[in-house]
Formats: structure tokens, C-alpha cells, sequence
């Protein structure tokens, strides 16, 4: 298909896509399905009707992610852990609200 290829983040408030963003990295959901199920809990979204996730346009872009899941590779190219999930959104105040977020847990 010669249909240009976008990439659209699919964090809920987040409309960054590589139209408007070009230089966002945006990483695919993870073949892995482990993996992938807890990237789709982290964003708050299930596979279904409404979200289909679709290889090369489906994607969360490189905002959600923290240093520390990422790595640069030998080439250069910023690339994400094999593990990584993404835990960075508007939501949570771009991960500052992690400590929040804890102690929540905790209490319970
Ligand atoms: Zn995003």
C-alpha cells in the first residue's frame, strides 16, 4: 500500500501522532502478549470494538515512557526495554504522582 504510514498515540488525552510530532518516537504494542496486557491496563484501555490495535499505527509514544525504560541501542536509536511499560500521563501529572499513586496501594 503506498497510503502514507501516521502513528497515533492511544494514551486517552494525549493526540500527539507522528503528523504533528514528527520527531516523537512512537513504540508499537509489544508482540509479547504478557507485555502488551499490562501496557493496555497502564493506558486504561482493552482490546475490543472500540480499540483495535494495529501493527505500525497503533501506538504509545515516547512522552509515557521514563528514562528508565529506555536504553539507546548501539546504533544510536533510543529503543525501549523489553519489559517496559509505559507509566507516564496526564493523569498521574506526567509520573510525579507516582508516590501518590503508592501510598494509595498501600492503604488498602
Ligand atoms: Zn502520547
Amino acid at each position: 500500500t503506498t497510503r502514507s504510514r501516521n502513528c497515533y498515540c492511544s494514551v486517552p488525552q494525549c493526540s500527539n501522532n507522528k503528523k504533528n510530532i514528527p520527531y516523537l518516537r512512537f513504540h508499537d504494542f509489544p508482540a509479547d502478549a504478557e507485555t502488551r496486557a499490562q501496557w493496555e491496563t497502564a493506558i486504561g484501555r482493552d482490546e475490543g470494538p472500540n480499540f483495535k490495535i494495529l501493527h505500525g499505527s497503533t501506538s504509545v509514544c515516547s512522552q509515557h515512557f521514563s528514562s528508565e525504560e529506555t536504553y539507546v541501542s548501539a546504533s544510536g536509536r533510543k529503543k525501549l526495554k523489553k519489559k517496559a511499560v509505559p507509566s507516564k500521563y496526564p493523569w498521574n501529572d506526567w509520573g510525579k504522582g507516582k508516590m501518590t499513586v503508592f501510598k494509595l496501594v498501600i492503604n488498602y
